[in-house]
């Protein structure tokens, strides 16, 4: 049984009823009321694990029942969320336009069954093998026997997350109804795709089923000692600044930029994923409180637990992208929480003497500590080291504004009978 506070069917009706806008028609997803990022008597000075300061989720056996929480680090999130229930009123009664061509698909029953092989099956999907573990699921090959393609599944347990508590008042439903939300308006060449959301009534299992991404993560090549190289980090970072362009324009902030959560397809073309801390903002106005991504890729006024800017802060997280990508190693790491935090506000950016000029200074307007001075994307987009082989990063015109300028057209025609 679920929760009362969180029930299904305000679950299911937040699922039923989401229909998102863009071009600034999010309003009604409300900036959520965040409380400043501060650490803790126990995390001050504490040792955590490394891995800690560089990821935001646990593993589980494969398989296995899910039932991992996110980790101390990510932890910030408490007291930030919107909860499931108000998310859900938001939805409700919202009937504006979505940024993509095909809906995403809403299925309301659950078959699971086994084929031929024994592989075990939902619906039309086979079970191929497990690819990765979040703070909330499991993420799962699968085959569909429809299509004969792959798909990712990430698979939740409703009754765990009604039950994981992530403030006073909220559970990690809210989150998960967040990230479905803001996948379920998106569509773009560098931002992985929502296919279906299945949600059975009458069973504990929820599942998005997303375009598979087949190639290796950024990271995989990146760690020390070297880097990808200059060319590959360029046509990445190029994919990554045209994926954020495209988030920040719909008012989104992704909050969690990191090589982990940039899948890479087998044709080197780079997809921003998992939009689990992701925000919607209502207007020109990106401002956040409590940043609950990854440490290393935190952004100074994030770690001063300030109110700062999301976009802003995204941008500093490529920043640290890129340092990863052609340097192989994180620019601010330290023992502890605190020692990472402190070296992201207070450490200079050392870089080595022989780098290429253009990418140096990349870099430093990228990992620039006054959030003020930083770099913009767009500017990233017209850089030099950016343009040297195939030029300024092209605008990409979604649907919301194609659909625009047909209104125009339309209403431009109309006003002249
Ligand atoms: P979390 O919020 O829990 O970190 P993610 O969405 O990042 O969840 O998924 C966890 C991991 O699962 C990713 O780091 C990646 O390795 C794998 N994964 C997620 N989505 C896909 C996908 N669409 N294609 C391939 N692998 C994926
Ligand atoms: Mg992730």
């Amino acid at each position: 049984m679920l929760d009362k506070g969180i029930t299904l069917s305000s679950f299911r009706a937040s699922m039923h009823n989401l229909d998102m806008g863009c071009c600034g028609c999010l309003s009604f997803l409300r900036k959520p009321r965040k409380s400043p990022k501060r650490l803790n008597a126990s995390s001050r000075g504490s040792h955590l694990d490394v891995d800690l300061l560089l990821k935001d989720h646990l593993d589980d056996a494969d398989g296995g029942t899910y039932y991992g929480e996110r980790n101390e680090t990510r932890a910030g999130t408490c007291a930030s969320h919107t909860s499931s229930e108000r998310v859900a009123r938001q939805f409700r009664g919202y009937t504006g336009a979505i940024c993509r061509e095909t809906p995403v698909k809403e299925t309301h029953h659950v078959n699971r069954s086994e084929d031929e092989h024994g592989n075990k099956m939902i619906n039309e999907y086979v079970r191929q093998h497990k690819i990765g573990a979040g703070s909330y699921a499991k993420v799962v090959l699968y085959r569909s026997s429809k299509d004969g393609k792959n798909y990712a599944i990430k698979a939740f347990h409703k009754s765990h997350l009604s039950k994981l508590r992530v403030a006073p008042s909220e559970t990690a439903m809210s989150d998960v109804l967040r990230e479905v939300s803001i996948m379920k308006m998106l569509e773009h060449p560098n931002i992985v795709n929502l296919i279906e959301i299945i949600d059975d009534p009458n069973t504990d299992r929820f599942y998005m089923v997303l375009e598979y991404v087949e190639g290796k993560w950024v990271c995989e090549d990146s760690g020390p000692p070297g880097g990808l190289g200059e060319s590959t980090a360029r046509r990445y970072l190029r994919d990554i600044v045209a994926g954020l362009i495209y988030l920040h324009a719909h008012n989104v902030i992704h909050g969690d930029i990191k090589p982990d959560n940039l899948l890479v397809t087998n044709t080197g073309k780079v997809k921003i994923g998992d939009f689990s801390v992701s925000q919607v903002f209502e207007d020109e106005n990106d401002e956040l409180r409590r940043s609950p991504g990854t440490p290393v890729f935190t952004a100074p006024e994030c770690c001063l637990g300030l109110t700062y800017h999301g976009k802003a802060a995204d941008t500093w997280a490529v920043g640290v992208t890129l340092h990863c990508m052609v340097l192989g190693c994180y620019p601010f790491l330290g023992e502890t929480l605190q020692d990472t935090y402190d070296k992201i506000v207070n450490f200079p950016l050392t870089m080595p003497q022989d780098m290429d000029q253009d990418l140096k200074d990349l870099l430093e307007r990228l990992l620039c500590k006054d959030p003020r001075l930083r770099i913009t994307l767009k500017e990233i987009a017209e850089h030099p080291w950016v343009v040297r082989e195939d030029g300024p990063i092209p605008g990409y015109t979604c649907r919301c504004k194609r659909m625009c300028a047909v209104a125009k057209c339309v209403s431009t025609a109309e006003d002249s009978t």
